[in-house]
């Protein structure tokens, strides 16, 4: 069969209309195909993902902040996985600039999983070849057992963590009981942290220390497992992000914490 399949729902005429010029180009079909890839995608999630009840309504579009890149929306890749186009499906670029939110699920009527889809397509490129911001991060928080993508090790973040609160303490007498304790046995709450604040932005550690602080809870930093961040679940790595989070998890259980607090 030859044709073209023209996508007219909502999500695109709200993209033309937001961005003047811009305009997403058609499905265009050049014959017959059968998908593998959206059946495989369906055999490994719950209930199929639900990947074969989309009404097309455009929910998902319309809301969605990757929509209008690449020309691609997640209906539509949604839709040319459904028509077998798994070549075009696992190469568009337009797999890494999703961000994951899961904001295409909670609007979809038929609460269909797009980002699954989207996290298998992503699987489908060599390691190698995957965008290297998020490997090169991937890459450096295997090297260390704090799991920073910034590469901080343990007594890098401790400095950071005593200078900065020694600093906030004296400037501020009502905060001079304030703690940021890392390594606390028995805390209730095990508290991650992204990597960027220590590195680059000290002072933005201290609103969520306040507010520990100020509501009394009973929490600590591990010196293993601190960086909030994973970008081996961006990267679409099993085996790299099951590492990093079983060491984040492996440390608040060593240290008795009965709450994993994942500020990420
Ligand atoms: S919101 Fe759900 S049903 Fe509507 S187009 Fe998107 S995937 Fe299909
Ligand atoms: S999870 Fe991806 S496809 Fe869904 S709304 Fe977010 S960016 Fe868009």
């Amino acid at each position: 069969m030859q044709g073209v399949f023209e996508e007219k729902g909502p999500s695109n005429r709200y993209v033309a209309e937001k961005e003047g010029q811009m305009t997403q180009e058609p499905i265009r079909l050049s014959g017959k195909k059968t998908s593998t890839f959206i059946d495989k995608v369906k055999e490994l999630l719950p209930d199929g993902g639900n990947l074969n009840l989309c009404l097309t309504c455009g929910a998902c579009s319309s809301g969605c902040p990757a929509t209008g890149l690449e020309g691609m929306d997640p209906r539509k890749f949604l839709r040319m996985a459904a028509l077998g186009m798994d070549e075009e499906v696992t190469s568009t670029p337009w797999v890494w600039m999703c961000s994951m939110c899961q904001r295409c699920i909670y609007v979809c009527p038929m609460k269909i999983d797009i980002p699954r889809l989207v996290y298998f397509a992503r699987q489908s490129w060599p390691r190698e070849t995957r965008p290297k911001g998020i490997l090169g991060s991937c890459d450096m928080a295997l090297k260390n057992d704090t799991c920073s993508a910034m590469g901080a090790g343990e007594e890098d973040f401790q400095f950071v963590v005593e200078d900065v609160l020694e600093e906030y303490r004296e400037a501020q007498p009502e905060f001079a009981e304030m703690e940021a304790p890392i390594d606390k046995q028995g805390a209730e709450f095990f508290v991650n942290q992204n990597s960027r604040e220590p590195v680059t932005e000290p002072d933005e550690l201290l609103p969520l220390w306040k507010i520990l602080h100020t509501v009394g809870a009973d929490w600590t930093y591990g010196s293993k497992g601190w960086a909030a961040e994973n970008y081996c679940m961006f990267l679409a790595d099993d085996e790299s992000w099951k590492h990093i989070t079983q060491t984040a998890v492996k440390q608040a259980d060593d240290l008795g914490c009965k709450v994993f607090l994942n500020t990420e």
